[in-house]
């Protein structure tokens, strides 16, 4: 598909977008399987050294209660994870470069290798970091790194981030960059229906996705805050129906652009649309991330306005997720890492 095509079927309304849906699915089952993967989201901390004009957790706002999770509580939430067979945890946060606590999340990386025989995959989601660092998180057992570039447009980057040096878009490349050297799956995205975004701009990310050969992709609907600077300009927005169906037709083209990638359907789908993460399943994403925070941090990670805060790991809500994936017509394969089939060959990533 080139930028035209893109851009023509990321806009289609009525059949062609069912028909798009469903090739979409179809693409998947026939390259990747019906195969949904669980990575248990553990948001470890929200205190965070950047100040991105979009997020509700930015350094700026002083309305938010800052937590970091103790090591305790962090280990058993991946134990948690590990005896309900999810295979995988996310490891998220805040961006905080310090060695305070880049050493405390090595020394989990470790404890939750050895306490699982190896057998809980880690992904990092934790902001730029020095090379060096990536480095030693992944010696140190995590095998995929979640860093999204937000929009691949630099002048769109620079008006949804404070201009200064940390945080620029060339850092940002850079940093994707460092992960891909030191052999992590690396996965990116962007976040949809931003203001002043326009749809050239979503079809040139997907795009820039395929060609910087990431492994996996989280793109969602960008929902607003009130105590961000981009509230403002709230009024120029699509609704968020709108940009819940943009959500949609962006994980269906990608899935048709580059077919093995694991991609995944985003929480912020699920705070427009209860169902929001199924209709992604329907539409080519294959990975589910249950927030599974303890409740002492899980309140205070709040992103943008109406983020669901409730714990999805317990039994009842599993089961929930479980019916909803298989009226997804797919199913969900524990116990497994669910790497993507994209960049197996890859020397560096590891088996
Ligand atoms: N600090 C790390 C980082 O920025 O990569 C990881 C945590 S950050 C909260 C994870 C993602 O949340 C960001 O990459 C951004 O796309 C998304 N996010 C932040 N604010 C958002 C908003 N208002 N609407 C939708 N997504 C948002
Ligand atoms: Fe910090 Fe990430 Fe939010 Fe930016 S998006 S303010 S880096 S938590």
């Amino acid at each position: 598909m080139n930028r035209a095509e893109l851009h023509r079927l990321l806009r289609c309304t009525g059949e062609e977008e069912e028909l798009l849906y469903k090739k979409a699915a179809e693409v998947r089952n026939s390259v990747t399987g019906n195969a949904v993967y669980l990575r248990g989201l553990i948001e470890v901390s929200n205190a965070c050294g950047k100040n991105c004009l979009y997020c509700g957790i930015r350094s700026g706002n002083g309305k938010v209660q800052r937590y970091l999770l103790d090591d305790r509580q962090i280990l058993e939430s991946a134990l948690f994870a590990y005896k309900n067979r999810y295979g995988s945890i996310v490891l998220q946060g805040g961006e905080n470069q310090s060695p305070l606590f880049t050493g405390k999340i090595d020394r989990l990386i470790r404890e939750i290798k050895q306490q699982t025989d190896g057998r809980l995959g880690i992904t990092l989601s934790l902001g730029e970091q020095h090379e060096e660092t990536y480095r030693q998180w992944f010696e140190s057992g995590a095998h995929r790194y979640l860093l999204r570039i937000e929009t691949s447009n630099p002048e769109l980057y620079a008006r949804i981030h404070p201009d200064d040096a940390e945080h620029s878009f060339r850092k940002r490349l850079a940093c994707l960059e460092s992960l891909q050297r030191c052999g992590y799956q690396t996965g990116s995205g962007v976040m949809i229906g931003l203001p002043f975004q326009t749809t050239e701009d979503l079809a040139n990310d997907l795009l820039f996705l395929k060609e910087r050969d990431v492994d996996m992709v989280g793109m969602g609907p960008y929902l607003e805050h009130p105590d961000t600077p981009l509230y403002a300009y709230r009024e120029q927005l699509l609704p968020q129906r709108e940009r819940l169906r943009l959500a949609l037709h962006a994980i269906a083209c990608l899935r048709l652009l580059v077919p093995d990638l694991n991609i995944a359907a985003t929480t912020a789908l699920q705070a427009i649309d209860p169902q929001g993460r199924e209709q992604a399943l329907k539409a080519g994403a294959n990975v589910i991330m249950p927030n599974i925070t303890p409740a002492a941090g899980r309140s205070h990670y709040k992103l943008y306005q109406n983020k669901p805060d409730y714990e999805e790991g317990a039994a009842e809500m599993l089961q929930k997720l479980e019916t909803g994936v298989r009226e997804a017509g797919c199913r969900i394969a524990f116990d497994q890492w669910g790497d993507p089939q994209h960049g197996k060959d890859r020397k560096t990533v590891r088996p």
